[in-house]
């Protein structure tokens, strides 16, 4: 039978349950049990999709073309696994379905209500997933902080699976913030007994407390802890600050997390298999060599904005042994005059060109690719980054006055770079981009085969405009080669000849970048950026 493991958090948000949930998930998978996870989201929207990444981090995409919240990111690289878009829940997913049932009649003379109409449907969906991935143990974690009014709905419905599949079938782990004063150097445990009561009034009681703290908290703190939330002290874990955070499963398996995740669950128990993760985290803490990056985009402030490209850097940092350096230039700073380009530039190994919508920061970003090529280091552009990439080659090299592509200026006279055919007559904007898996033929002889070394390429996408083929013999005979191409016909990859590294994808891959299977993109750029 399957089991549920709901994962919950007090205090604040971001606290970290998302690399909790997933280094739980490890714990389960390393013991030989398979798992899968859901992110539940209590906001309206029906997708990340819509929402920009200053509110809520970057969009990930999902081999079906889901756009999800970044934790399903965390998940894949943790269980290296792929998730489909059916494992992150909204509010906006489950009224969609409640209310079109109502139209349809299905609920024929009732008064439709969150208990039980809403809660029965996001119990249905949770139980699906399970069915759907024949998982051993399902991981709910459930976005938000406890008492917030929109989580409500979905907290009622854990209650009620436990309830329904016993008290072996589900169990609750709740994740809580202990702050320490600066002041006085005191951890604070009032903020988290709030939030007990805040569960036990929802009628959840947590089976395991995972303290989240700066530094490691001390007994007296723990037992507090225990006694406020009504547990074991044995059943309070501790999981303090650390990077890599691909430790964090070995930190929670030294405070047996592994036993009593096995034991409450009714699981027989299994030596984790872990050994991977301690050598990853030992080769990360041994580093010494650092190559210094700068990434342009222009949502910088949020770093979560970019979480997986951060992710995909690390990953190809351990594998070769280098440390990434991250240099944020923000092009709205470039655009205003506030940030010499050349002056950053000049100071970093290599660059990566970000992805990104709209045209605020166009310019600045096409500055920076000016200086960047100009100066030969080492560039990798990801989607919009390539085809700004396109956009000032073909203003300063190809002598395109005010090329441009049609996203940013519909009325350019060189649309190097235009909306996609079957984007055209699209109006609706939830999900309705060129998303997730799809194929590439990469192009035999090109820098794009030497990092793949395959023909066809499955990356994931998330875009509406491509690189227009009608200007591809003017960009190649000019030394901008296409290196691979989608099925579609449209240039996918593109590479400069004679430059040590200047290489652009239409696609994401940091999205499949795995610690443990750094993405080849990320590997070739970081390598010839600390020249290896
Ligand atoms: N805005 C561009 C497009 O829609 C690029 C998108 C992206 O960088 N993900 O094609």
């Amino acid at each position: 039978m399957v089991k549920y493991v709901f994962i919950t958090g007090g205090v604040l948000s971001g606290l970290g349950k998302g690399i909790t949930t997933a280094s739980v998930g490890l714990l389960l998978r390393s013991m030989g049990y398979s798992v899968t996870s859901i992110k539940i989201d209590p906001y309206v929207n029906v997708d990340a999709g819509t929402m920009n990444p200053y509110m809520h981090g970057e969009v990930f995409v999902t081999e079906d073309g889901g756009e999800t919240d970044l934790d399903l990111g965390h998940y894949e690289r943790f269980l290296d696994i792929n998730l489909s878009k059916d494992n992150n829940i909204t509010t906006g997913k489950i009224y969609l379905e409640v209310i079109t049932k109502e139209r349809r009649g299905d609920y024929l003379g009732q008064t439709v209500q969150i208990i039980p109409h809403v809660t029965d449907e996001i119990k249905s969906k949770i139980r699906e997933i399970a069915r759907r991935s024949s998982a051993d143990v399902v991981l709910v974690e459930v976005g938000g902080t406890v008492g917030d009014i929109e989580g409500l709905p979905f907290l009622e419905a854990a209650r009620q699976m436990r309830l329904e599949e016993g008290s072996r079938g589900v169990i609750f782990v709740h994740v809580v913030l202990v702050p320490k004063l600066s002041t006085t150097g005191e951890f604070k445990t009032k903020p988290a007994q709030h939030s007990f009561q805040e569960l036990r009034r929802i009628g959840i009681q947590p089976d395991l407390i995972v303290a989240r703290s700066e530094r490691p908290i001390d007994g007296g703190i723990r037992s507090k802890l225990a006694l406020f939330g009504n547990v074991g002290v044995e059943e309070v874990v501790n999981s303090y600050d650390v990077d890599p955070v691909y430790e964090v499963p070995l930190i929670l398996k030294n405070q047996g997390v592994d036993r009593l995740l096995t034991s409450k669950l009714g699981l027989e128990y299994r030596e984790p298999d872990l050994g991977p993760w301690v050598e990853l985290v030992e080769r990360y803490r041994s580093i010494s060599k650092t190559v210094r990056i700068a990434m342009v985009g222009k949502y910088t402030a949020l770093k979560d904005s970019y979480l997986s490209i951060i992710e995909a850097l690390k990953h190809s940092g351990i594998h070769l042994g280098v440390k990434p350096q991250l240099v944020w230039v923000e092009a709205t700073d470039v655009e205003a005059g506030r940030v010499d380009p050349k002056e950053v530039i000049e100071g970093v190994d290599g660059a990566v060109i970000l992805p990104g919508f709209g045209s605020r920061g166009v310019e600045g970003k096409v500055r920076v690719i000016e200086v960047i090529r100009e100066l030969g280091k080492p560039t990798l552009g990801i989607c919009f980054g390539l085809q700004l990439m396109v956009v000032e080659f073909a203003r300063n090299v190809l002598g395109l006055e005010r090329a441009n592509t049609t996203e940013v200026d519909p009325n350019t006279p060189h649309p190097v770079v235009d909306l996609l055919e079957m984007q055209r007559g699209v109006v609706v904007k939830g999900g309705t981009m060129r998303l997730g898996a799809l194929p590439a033929r990469v192009i035999k002889g090109t820098l794009a085969y030497r990092i793949y070394q395959t023909e066809v390429v499955y990356e994931r996408h998330r875009h509406r405009y491509h690189i227009n083929p009608h200007y591809v013999d003017a960009l190649e005979s000019a030394g901008f080669r296409v290196g691979a191409v989608s099925f579609e016909g449209f240039p996918e990859m593109m590479e400069l000849q004679g430059h040590r590294f200047y290489f652009g994808t239409q696609a994401h891959p940091e999205y499949k970048s795995r610690p443990l299977k750094p993405s080849p993109v990320f590997v070739e750029f970081l390598k010839a950026s600390a020249r290896l």
